[in-house]
């Protein structure tokens, strides 16, 4: 027990201490990767190795191998130029005899083109791209035979760090691996292992030593692999822990408020107001969350349905559940448009009936925010829909207990933990998605819940066409556009806007509204525009105009992407759209499709895509599978970025394992947590301190209690 508590403290010491540091490094590390300690220096690991140890034969090295850098030896058989001034490339034509690949610069011509000789064999070393199923490598390594077997040789795979350019302008590639190996002399005897051994025999684990050894120093690429899923292993066994034990407090706790009774809201709205029989997997989830509701546990629920399975009313009669019992609920949109839109939605359906539906945004004016904020206070107002703004303080309830969340994809941990903990008692919680991920992948990002599934669309839907175009076939859309609106439908016309861009794409999009508005020349035919950068006041006029239909066309920015439900629109014309990502282009062809009528989406780009653009485009027209598309993105987007994305929604804070890829570890760790957990609810017995410490470490981001949330 002793030496563990040691080892604590000492990876505690602070960075600077570490031969090649320093005060300024360790500043700049600390600012730069949050770095400050040796054991956070420890536990930053390397994303990517170079490969000096084997010489691979050009058809070993294929797309899918996942080979960072790699070496190989080759003859060369040609020589070629082509482009002109700052497009001009030299291209070196190799062959060994297993295959052939091509060796490319763009830069450095004069020089290189001295040294390549043809016929003669060289070894290449540099990162492998593809094109066109061929071997390519851009600014590689080249070295005669001579000269490499002259060479000492190179002794394993080296580390490369992540690093931003700040830190990079003071600390290269070299002198941070340096200083890996100093902190590793000064850590390596003192690292013990926080698993019992029965579990790593168990689940077949190295100890944690030389996990840590073989991730910065990786003997071969079986240990380089061996150590990473260790390290997986105990990252995802920290959070299960957290997520089992909060299971178990929260099933025994026992102080969810209940909505026993199935009152006059409910029923009034169900029998006389329904607007079309509910879905089969509608009136399935609304029985899993009465379930809930009844059994004097805090329901925490994940809701999933891809777009247009119709999400939002399940969450208005829970709504009206909670009214039924005497209490308040309120359900928070990550947009102005869409909480305007799901208030206009619900007071329009509850017409007539004595519950008061109030909103609130930031946009809300003076008397529109005093009516939500002194009628949710004395609790005249049973319902509260907005924004961000329902999390701010002076928003009070008198008796809250049923949040529901909206996409809850676009809020951060932190926005969502604050809704609960408006009531000393948490209110029963609903949030719902369009992302459709596993349930044990979904308490690993968000904690411990419960998942619900919509996995039917209301019927009499048609699938959306969707139609890749080129900039050349606009007169052809137009036409189509023109067709459309005569039969009485309406579009959409999204422009992207992305930060970096936004002078020129706000330019793109008024453009655009122009030309359209010249090439409908109709009276008839009225066209309304919608952006971030319009008062809220004339985004709402905009959004009123399209939705009641006195606008056909609406031409706007990804603001409509979430949520907005306009069942009239059959038409979604995405520009540029291969500077959306494929989950963003999904939400939006999901604005259309909505009513009975056949949709269309159309994406149009220039002529010239990337691979990867091109393969979102196809995957597009190829299917209105929501659950495909996420996969598909996972795989084009490479597990990496993944994290990255998910990681502000995220409630742990994980280094190296991916809960998205790494699927099987993820399994296997729950169900050592839950063994480890039945056997020991505290952790308390002797060889857990290390257990103990690991869950501590895995609690959840920036120390807040994450035990409710979803
Ligand atoms: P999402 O799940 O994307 O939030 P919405 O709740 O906006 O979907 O519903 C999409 C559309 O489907 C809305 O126009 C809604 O009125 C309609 N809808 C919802 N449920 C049904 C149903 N059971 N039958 C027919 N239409 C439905
Ligand atoms: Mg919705």
């Amino acid at each position: 027990k002793t030496s563990y508590i040691c080892l604590v403290d000492y990876l505690d010491s602070d960075i600077k201490y570490v031969s090649g540091v320093g005060e300024v490094r360790a500043k700049l590390l600390e600012r730069e990767l949050g770095i400050r300690t040796l054991g956070d220096m420890l536990r930053h690991f390397p994303f990517r190795y170079i490969d000096r140890t084997r010489i691979y034969r050009i058809a070993e090295i294929t797309d899918g191998a996942g080979l960072a850098y790699v070496q190989f030896r080759a003859r060369v058989t040609g020589v070629g130029y082509a482009g002109e001034g700052r497009r001009r490339r030299f291209t070196a034509y190799v062959q060994d005899p297993s295959g052939s690949a091509e060796l490319v610069w763009f830069q450095g011509i004069k020089w290189i083109e001295k040294r390549v000789e043809v016929g003669r064999e060289y070894l290449v070393f540099g990162r492998p791209s593809f094109y066109r199923g061929t071997l390519s490598m851009a600014h590689p390594e080249l070295e005669t035979m001579e000269q490499a077997l002259s060479r000492k040789a190179e002794s394993g795979m080296q580390g490369i760090y992540p690093s931003t350019e700040k830190l990079s302008n003071q600390l290269g590639t070299k002198g941070m691996y340096q200083i890996v190996c100093n902190l590793w002399r000064l850590v390596r005897d003192r690292i013990s292992d926080p698993l019992p051994e029965s579990l790593r025999t168990q689940y077949g684990l190295i100890p944690l030593r030389e996990a840590f050894y073989n991730i910065h120093f990786p003997q071969s690429q079986e240990l380089l692999r061996q150590a990473q899923y260790r390290l997986k292993f105990d990252e995802l066994l920290g959070v299960q822990l957290n997520v089992q034990s909060r299971r178990t407090a929260r099933l025994a706790k026992s102080d969810g408020f209940l909505f026993p009774k199935v009152g006059e809201a409910f029923n009034t709205f169900y029998n006389r107001k329904l607007p079309f029989p509910l879905t089969g997997a509608q009136k399935r989830v609304v029985r899993e969350i009465r379930q809930d509701t009844v059994t004097g546990f805090q329901m925490n629920r994940l809701l999933q349905g891809d777009v247009g399975s119709g999400k939002t009313l399940v969450a208005l009669l829970s709504m009206l559940l909670a009214v039924d019992n005497g209490f308040q609920a309120c359900m928070m949109a990550p947009t102005e448009i869409l909480a305007r839109q799901h208030f206009a939605t619900i007071t329009r359906m509850l017409d007539g009936m004595p519950v008061r539906v109030a909103v609130l945004t930031g946009a809300s004016k003076a008397a529109e925010c005093r009516a939500a904020l002194e009628g949710i206070a004395s609790g005249e107002v049973s319902i509260l829909i907005g924004t961000h703004a329902l999390i701010e303080d002076r928003v009070r309830f008198a008796n809250l207990g049923l949040v529901v969340i909206d996409e809850q994809h676009r809020f951060g941990v932190e926005q969502r933990a604050r809704l609960w903990t408006k009531n000393a008692q948490p209110p029963h919680i609903l949030v719902m998605t369009a992302t459709p991920i596993p349930r044990t992948l979904a308490m690993t990002l968000y904690g411990d819940l419960d998942v619900s599934v919509i996995d039917e669309l209301p019927p009499g839907r048609r699938p959306i066409r969707t139609f890749h175009y080129t900039d050349a076939a606009r007169l052809k859309l137009f036409g189509f556009m023109r067709q459309q609106i005569r039969q009485g439908r309406q579009v959409y016309v999204v422009y992207p806007l992305i930060k970096e861009s936004e002078a020129m794409d706000y330019k793109d999009l008024t453009d655009g509204y122009e030309a359209i508005s010249r090439d409908f020349p109709l009276p008839e035919y009225v066209t309304a525009i919608c952006h971030g950068k319009m008062k809220p006041a004339d985004k709402e006029e905009s959004m009123r105009q399209f939705k009641e239909g006195e606008a056909q066309i609406l031409v706007a920015t990804s603001v409509i992407e979430v949520g907005v439900d306009v069942p009239n629109a059959t038409v979604m014309v995405i520009e540029s759209a291969e500077r959306f990502g494929l989950s963003q282009l999904h939400q939006l062809r999901g604005r259309v499709g909505r009513g009975g009528e056949q949709s269309y989406c159309i994406l149009m780009t220039g002529e010239k895509l990337s691979r990867e653009a091109r393969a979102r485009l196809d995957a597009m027209c190829e299917t209105n599978d929501g659950f495909r598309l996420a996969e598909l993105d996972l795989k084009l987007r490479g597990a990496g970025d993944i994290n990255g994305t998910l990681q502000s929604g995220m409630a742990f804070d994980l280094k190296i394992a991916n809960p998205t890829a790494d699927v099987q570890i993820l399994t296997v760790s729950r169900e050592a947590a839950v063994g480890l957990l039945e056997a020991d609810p505290q952790l308390a017995h002797p060889g857990h301190e290390g257990l103990r410490e690991l869950r501590s470490r895995y609690a959840g981001r920036d120390g807040i209690d994450f035990s409710r949330i979803s």
